[in-house]
């Protein structure tokens, strides 16, 4: 049975994410209630209500609970036990388990792996405080110490839980710097992985009903700045081989995880062509942003759907787009001078209505649309340029 248009949707999270997917929510006839603990989030200003108070917190459970029909999350960090307790008395997407999986990079990269899903080199640290006596530091010459992790340096060490935007990770060349690195993260449970040379990174958005249909959005090229988003290019530009794999091993992450929801898959793509699956996130995801203006159905409303079991719209899309992330730094001199980029017709500038604008925190984003992507891609340099300037 679906959802009908002027229910109460339950939304976890208080960020752009949720601002878009109540966006999204409300031109469909739904209303939002948003449980966040913060107070004037990008979510709270458009959403109908604003429950303050901690994911897990008995009272606003039980309110997002008697009130709403369905709840969803737009932050991976929520709580799995939240979700958990919601799904006995209305309809939840993503489950509690996926979550768990998507929140958790051990889990996560154990459960790619045991599904045959390629992953990049890795090692589980759970205890480092073992590591280090084995490591025997303070007594035993550089030299004599055991060469421990084979293959995995070059590495990176990233803490299991609570990483975003390359927080959280730290680029170590042998055991020692890894000892150190462990010790500044006060010896939580880490993954170190190979650092690998990659020749693309791309992601694929993909959605999935609780009937179990699902489809896939266009493949998106990512490139990072000191760990962040920067550019989103879309079509990737690489084989149509590599295209169809990334489609089909997204669509295989979400059935084995069972998930319900829109998922993103994050890939490394080798100089060889293999793809490897870095990380999943449980929501709609900055790299399918350009689906806001460039596909027939926005990752946001895609999961409205899902939420409200309506069938998958179509992923279809025109053309090229390129999507620019708007960081704080931008805001240095104060609100940057949008004219330069609304002067073109097909530029679409989406800002998320924060008020503090912090070095690194996303304020908004652009998504340029053109016949081709070298057409898309130049003008979105020369705009970020000029906004820069
Ligand atoms: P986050 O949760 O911060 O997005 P990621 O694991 O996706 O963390 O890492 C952020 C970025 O760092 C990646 O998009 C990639 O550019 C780079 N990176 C991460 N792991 C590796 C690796 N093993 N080899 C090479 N580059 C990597
Ligand atoms: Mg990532």
């Amino acid at each position: 049975m679906s959802i009908r248009p002027g229910a109460m949707l339950g939304l976890l999270g208080g960020g752009q994410l949720g601002r878009m997917f109540i966006m999204a929510a409300q031109r469909m006839g739904y209303r939002v209630t948003v449980l966040d603990p913060a107070e004037g989030n990008p979510s709270s200003s458009v959403a109908n209500r604003h429950l303050r108070a901690d994911y897990l917190d008995a009272d606003a459970l039980g309110e997002l609970a008697s009130t709403c029909a369905g709840v969803t999350t737009e932050f991976e960090n929520v709580p799995a036990e939240s979700l958990r307790i919601l799904a006995e008395h209305c309809v939840v997407s993503p489950a509690a388990n996926s979550v768990a999986i998507a929140q958790d990079r051990i889990l996560e990269k154990n459960f790619l792996a045991a599904n045959g899903l390629g992953v990049v080199p890795y090692a589980v640290i759970q205890n480092s405080h073992e590591l280090h006596k084995s490591l025997n530091l303070d007594e035993v010459s550089p030299q004599k110490r055991p060469e421990l992790f084979p293959g995995l340096f070059p590495g990176i060490l990233k803490v299991s839980r609570f990483g975003y935007d390359g927080k959280g990770q730290v680029r170590v060349k042998n055991a020692i710097e890894l000892d150190h690195a462990l010790s500044g993260m006060n010896r939580t449970a880490c993954v170190l992985e190979k650092l690998l040379s990659l020749e693309r990174e791309v992601s694929v958005i993909v959605s999935r009903g609780f009937d179990g249909e699902v489809n896939t959005f266009p493949v998106s090229e990512n490139q990072h700045r000191n760990g962040i988003l920067d550019v989103s290019i879309v079509p990737a530009r690489v084989s149509e081989a590599v295209v169809q794999k990334a489609r089909e091993i997204a669509v295989r992450v979400a059935e084995k995880l069972d998930y319900r929801g829109v998922l993103c898959v994050e890939f490394f793509v080798l100089a060889d062509g293999r793809l490897l699956v870095n990380e999943i996130a449980p929501r709609p995801h900055n790299s399918g942003h350009y689906t806001i203006d460039a596909c027939a159905t926005s990752q946001f409303e895609q999961q409205v759907r899902i939420l409200c079991g309506l069938s998958l719209g179509s992923t279809a899309m025109h053309g090229a787009a390129v999507m620019v992330n708007l960081l704080g730094d931008l805001w240095q001199r104060g609100e940057p001078e949008w004219e330069q980029l609304r002067r073109h017709p097909n530029v679409e500038l989406h800002l998320y209505g924060k008020l503090d604008a912090r070095p690194g925190r996303k304020m908004g984003h652009y998504t340029v649309l053109a016949e081709t992507t070298e057409a898309a891609l130049q003008l979105a340099l020369e705009i970020k340029q000029s906004l820069e300037c």
